[in-house]
Parts: structure tokens; C-alpha cells; sequence
């Protein structure tokens, strides 16, 4: 079966009592049981419940992936996935990760012993530099957030095997439609569900994805334990956000690239990020490693004035946190996003004041790229 056709037909599509072609939000927190010898197959929501059940499955068939668990967030889904190291593991982290992950790493986890060195993964030397003994885990996003930096996901886990660490990487911009890295090795994938999975902005979640039946252990204790688990509801939504990834990601790849060209040759485009074209640095190895390119791209423009400009001017793109909807979304890093991370570092990264991200939605690209004139 192909990819497209398994998006819809995973198994996990139809309701198994009923026969309805969507499985029932369940919106039930304990379930009675009927012989206390012989405890049913639910007991409790926040250990299980059949609509999450469903969306867990079709996320595990769509990462190719045996174990998935649902968040109430992405964030959720990322803490709970470094909630299975031990005080005094060291992470190695790609430097230019999502500004929550940034914030949970050197605020959170710290208090607990858990270190952490952010590297510039787009030069794998620098990952084996900054193993130390305690490192257990390196932890990668591709492309990353918000310059699009890509990583060789498949020479990170090489340095990851032979030093026996667990690779996690946080998939959300590409979705499990344009790359699949437990196919490449990774241990762990996390999405922010949020965005391309859910599809249409209107439900916050997240998810962890394993074919490691250890590794799939550690992650349900600590969704049981910790318990940011995603409501019935919620997994509902995304199962139908789920239902039209692939048209949705098609189309809005299509327009991020001509969007993305059309930039270029702008006089008032000083930079365009986007693995998609062919100069940027990333594109041979996101090739190698991804079916596509995705619908998310940042610029620089001229001057500073000119991109508070345009964040100001535009009418059909949303001016927005969040990315990955069906509608277009405008966002400044600098103020959004990445706001929590210190200017000084911010500017390192390249996360200037005349940088704009752009989510590509289903709208007509001509009038997306009118709309950026000013
Ligand atoms: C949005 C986002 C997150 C956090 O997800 P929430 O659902 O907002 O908690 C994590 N990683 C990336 C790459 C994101 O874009």
C-alpha cells in the first residue's frame, strides 16, 4: 500500500462497533468493569482510552513506528520524552531548536541535574565534540526553527550508535509525510501535533513515536505517570486533521516553493531559508533523508522597518505564533517564537530583527506574494 492510501486506511479508520468511518470520541474518564478478575481493556482515561487508542495507532502506522503516545502539547511530548533520562544525563541539542524546547532544557531540566550543550548540528564534528561520558541522548530538529537549518539525520545516529546513545528528534516542520526517521535510524520522533498533523489550527497536542519496545515502556510510564495526556476530543481532531495530510502538504509545499523563488528575486529580499531551493546548504542532504521540503521558510528583508512593515500591513496571512495550518501565517521570531532565547544568542543564530517566517496555507500563492508587496 502507498503512503497516501495508508494515511487513510491504517487500520484505525472505522469504528469497530458500529462501522461509522469515524471512530467516536469517547468521552469517558473510567470504564466499568465488569469482572474485577478479568480487568477490560480501559480502566482509567488517563492510562488509556479507545479514541486516543486510535489516534496512537494511526500515528505509530504513519511514523512506521510500533508504540505512539499522545500529548496535550508538543511541549508535553518533548518533556516527556527527556522525563525518561536520570539526573546527571548530559543532551546533546541542536542549537537552533523551538524556543520552548530551548526554554524546558536550560529552566527545567537543569534543576533536576539533567545538562545539556547546544550545538550547531549542520557539522556533525561539533555532536562528537560535545559528547561527554554522561551523554545519553542527542537530540535533533530537521529543519529547524525558524532558519531551516537541516541536519544529517543518518550521520548524527551513526555518532549516536557507536557511542550508545538514544537519537530524538523533534519531526514537526516535514511531518511524518515528507520524512519518516525511524526509517533512518532515529529512536524517538516527537511532533508538535499542533501544526501540519492537526492541520487547521484549532487543537494544541503532541506526540512521541518509538518502534523500541523499551523505549516505549519509559514513554508510557511517564504519560501514566506524569499524565499530559491528550483528551478524547482532541485526539478526534487530529485524526481528521490526519485524514488530509498528504493534499495538504502537497499544496502547501507547491506554494511555499514558488513563494520562496518569487522572494528571491525581490530587491527588498536580502536572504531566503528554505531547503527546497537549490543553493541552500541543506539540499542535497535533505534529499537524501526527506520527500519533500515542507511548507515552512523565513526571510530577511532590507531593513528592520520593512519587516515590522509587512507584519503590519498584511491582510490575507495571519500575524501569528504557530505554523502548519491551512491558512497562512506570518510570525516574527524575534518578539514570537524565539523571545525566550537571549538576544545575544538569538543574533548568533542568525534570529535577527528583519527575519519573517512564513507558514504556506491552501491559499492561492499569487495572492500570498501580493500581499507581502508593501
Ligand atoms: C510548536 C512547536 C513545538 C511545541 O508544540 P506545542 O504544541 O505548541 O506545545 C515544538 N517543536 C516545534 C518544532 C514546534 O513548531
Amino acid at each position: 500500500m502507498k503512503y497516501g492510501t495508508l494515511l487513510l486506511h491504517n487500520g484505525n479508520e472505522i469504528d469497530p462497533h458500529t462501522g461509522a468511518l469515524s471512530i467516536p470520541i469517547y468521552q469517558a474518564s473510567t470504564f466499568h468493569q465488569t469482572d474485577i478478575e478479568n480487568p477490560g481493556s480501559y480502566d482509567y482515561s488517563r492510562s488509556g482510552n479507545p479514541t486516543r487508542d486510535a489516534l496512537e495507532k494511526t500515528l505509530a502506522v504513519i511514523e512506521n513506528g510500533t508504540h505512539a503516545y499522545a500529548f496535550a502539547s508538543g511541549m508535553a511530548a518533548v518533556s516527556s520524552a527527556l522525563a525518561i533520562l536520570e539526573q546527571g544525563d548530559h543532551v546533546v541539542v541542536s542549537a537552533d531548536i523551538y524556543g520552548g524546547t530551548f526554554r524546558i532544557l536550560s529552566r527545567f531540566f537543569s534543576k533536576f541535574g539533567i545538562t545539556h550543550t547546544f550545538v550547531d548540528m549542520t557539522r556533525l564534528e561539533n555532536v562528537e565534540v560535545a559528547i561527554n561520558q554522561n551523554t545519553k541522548v542527542i537530540f535533533l530538529e530537521s529543519p529547524s526553527n525558524p532558519m531551516l537549518r537541516i541536519t544529517d539525520v543518518v550521520g548524527a545516529v551513526a555518532i549516536a550508535k557507536k557511542h550508545g546513545l538514544i537519537t530524538m528528534i523533534d519531526n514537526t516542520f516535514l511531518s511524518p509525510y515528507f520524512q519518516r526517521p525511524l526509517d533512518l535510524g532515529v529512536d524517538l520522533v516527537i511532533h508538535s501535533a499542533t501544526k501540519f498533523l492537526g492541520g487547521h489550527s484549532d487543537v494544541i497536542g503532541g506526540a512521541v513515536i518509538t518502534k523500541s519496545e523499551q523505549l516505549a515502556a519509559k514513554i508510557y510510564f511517564v504519560q501514566n505517570g506524569f499524565g499530559a495526556i491528550l483528551g478524547p476530543q482532541d485526539c478526534w481532531l487530529l485524526m481528521r486533521g490526519i485524514k488530509t495530510l498528504r493534499a495538504r502538504m502537497e499544496i502547501q509545499q507547491q506554494s511555499a516553493l514558488k513563494i520562496a523563488q518569487w522572494l528571491k528575486g525581490q530587491s527588498w529580499v536580502t536572504d531566503v531559508y528554505y531547503p527546497g531551493l537549490e543553493d541552500h546548504p541543506g539540499h542535497e542532504i535533505i534529499k537524501s533523508q526527506a520527500s519533500g521540503f515542507g511548507a515552512v521558510l523565513s526571510f530577511k528583508t532590507d531593513t528592520m522597518e520593512r519587516a515590522k512593515t509587512i507584519m503590519k500591513q498584511v491582510k490575507i496571512w495571519s500575524v501569528a505564533v504557530s505554523l502548519g495550518g491551512v491558512e497562512s501565517i506570518l510570525s516574527y521570531p524575534v518578539k514570537m517564537s524565539h523571545a525566550a532565547i537571549p538576544k545575544p544568542e538569538r543574533e548568533r543564530l542568525g534570529i535577527t530583527e528583519n527575519l519573517i517566517r512564513l507558514s504556506v496555507g491552501l491559499e492561492e500563492p499569487d495572492d500570498l506574494m501580493a500581499d507581502l508587496e508593501i
